[in-house]
């Protein structure tokens, strides 16, 4: 048996907006991928290679350092060593360490527990604080920076985590050989556009003109994440012990899955892509993916992320001769908000969206809740709280889509008019209303549900027409 052990960032999502704008998230999704990359691994283990090797089996996500030990008895100083190391370079991050045990990679994290958890959470400022920081309002404010350039620059007051965001953070409109290493860095790198001097949107404000409909001023924050993984790399582990030559590459198959749904679904959008792409990526890594789009584009761009991956993954595992095994679908939380509104907010609200989707299919198939924080308020509607909105599946997406194209084809006030009818329950008077209109065979279709009129509105609030 061998033991093998990872360091994480729990809550990634959450400690990459605890400053609340863009810069500072950027700045944290540097941080995390300059620590946690493979060479900076590597380099990390340089004095311990009798001791401990990168578990190369992992795969590359941003926020896990994965290791294996080549002596039993080394695991906590080893565990001690790493934490030690994140916790200098991410300050403020909660770390969650895990040891797993098994004849390798694949078979140890097949486990449904792992053997040993331990939490190191990030620490707490003292109280009475100085100065909280001008960033994240948590921290006590240690180190006077300048931000911003030229005329626009000015002091401000920030703890060692926005400090260190700051400093990696730079700006997005230098060329990709300037780009420090990060989720956007590897978009324009898997897009193959190196020399094209296509660049990213460097603000929300930005990203929120690219948009092609006539509401430039809301985004969409998409959160998707991967259902089912563990229960394939399981069968994978199965096969392997009944002695079934199987060499399936499992993380490297989700990254290759992830990417390439991503690039379909930027491909999809309506906005051109020749200067400026219109998406700013927050995270991508393993089967995780946070975004934010133009408003307009999301519904689109949701869809063709979720049946890409599905899709390429089902090729994968087929190619390789295992066409039988359960293929993980990807849910999704799409959040519309307003371009000034912080990030902090639509990221939280679409983690917990993502859980309760999750929660409501158990995992078991695609889905996608949403949310507009503009027009629902920002707190989490509940799938289990009576006649508040269900998170559809895909597939009954893709059954109310036309529907949804006839919906949004309506003018806003004739919309209006519907929602108003709807809300009330009043189904004689909606009926009589939507008949005058001609549009009775319309709204039909949303009475039984699963997506209903009310709801079925709100979504084509931000539905694509071009
Ligand atoms: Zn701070």
């Amino acid at each position: 048996m061998t033991v093998f052990l990872d360091v994480a960032v729990v809550h990634i999502q959450s400690w990459l907006t605890r400053a609340p704008h863009l810069r500072g998230r950027r700045g944290a999704s540097r941080m995390i991928r300059e620590a946690t990359m493979s060479k900076a691994v590597d380099t990390l283990l340089t004095d311990f290679t009798s001791v401990v090797r990168r578990n190369a089996a992992y795969g590359d996500i941003d926020g896990v350092i994965a290791v294996e030990l080549l002596r039993d008895d080394a695991v906590d100083d080893v565990e001690r060593y790493v934490v030690r190391y994140l916790r200098e370079r991410l300050p403020a991050a909660p770390l969650r360490s895990t040891h797993w045990e098994g004849r390798d990679s694949l078979d140890a994290h097949a486990a449904d527990e792992p053997v040993v958890t331990r939490d190191w959470p990030a620490p707490v400022s003292e109280w009475p604080v100085s100065k909280p920081c001008d960033w994240c309002r948590s921290w006590p404010a240690s180190r006077t920076v300048w931000v911003g350039a030229g005329d626009d620059s000015e002091q401000q007051q920030l703890c060692e985590d926005c400090r260190r965001r700051h400093q990696h953070a730079g700006y997005t409109t230098s060329k990709i050989a300037k780009l420090q290493p990060g989720a956007e860095h590897d978009l324009l790198k898997h897009w193959g556009d190196r020399n094209s001097g296509l660049r990213l949107p460097e603000t929300f404000e930005e990203l929120a003109l690219l948009g092609k409909e006539n509401d430039n001023t809301h985004l969409a924050t998409i959160h998707a994440d991967g259902n089912a993984v563990g229960r394939l790399n399981k069968q994978l582990r199965d096969l392997q012990q009944k002695d079934t030559a199987t060499t399936f590459d499992l993380p490297a198959a989700i990254e290759h899955a992830t990417w390439s749904a991503l690039l379909a679904a930027i491909k999809t959008m309506s906005a051109d892509v020749d200067e400026t792409m219109p998406i700013i990526a927050h995270l991508v890594g393993g089967d995780d993916v946070l975004v934010s789009v133009p408003a307009h584009e999301a519904w689109w761009f949701t869809r063709t992320l979720q049946t890409t991956f599905q899709k390429i993954l089902a090729d994968e595992l087929s190619d390789a001769g295992l066409a039988g095994l359960p293929v993980p679908t990807v849910s999704a939380a799409v959040v519309f908000h307003h371009r000034s509104s912080p990030l902090s907010a639509a990221v939280d609200l679409a983690g917990e969206l993502l859980s309760h989707a999750k929660e409501q299919h158990r995992g078991k198939r695609a889905s996608l809740a949403w949310q507009d924080i503009t027009h629902d308020g920002p707190h989490p509607l509940h799938h289990q709280v009576p006649d508040q909105r269900q998170a559809p599946t895909l597939d009954m997406l893709f059954d109310a889509w036309a529907g949804l194209d006839s919906l949004a084809e309506l003018g806003a006030s004739a919309r209006a008019n519907l929602a108003l009818l709807a809300s009330d329950n009043d189904l004689e008077r909606l009926k009589s209303h939507a008949e005058r209109l001609g549009l009775w065979g319309l709204v039909q279709r949303f009475l039984g549900g699963p997506i209903v009129l009310k709801d079925a509105l709100g979504m084509v609030r931000w539905w694509r027409t071009v």
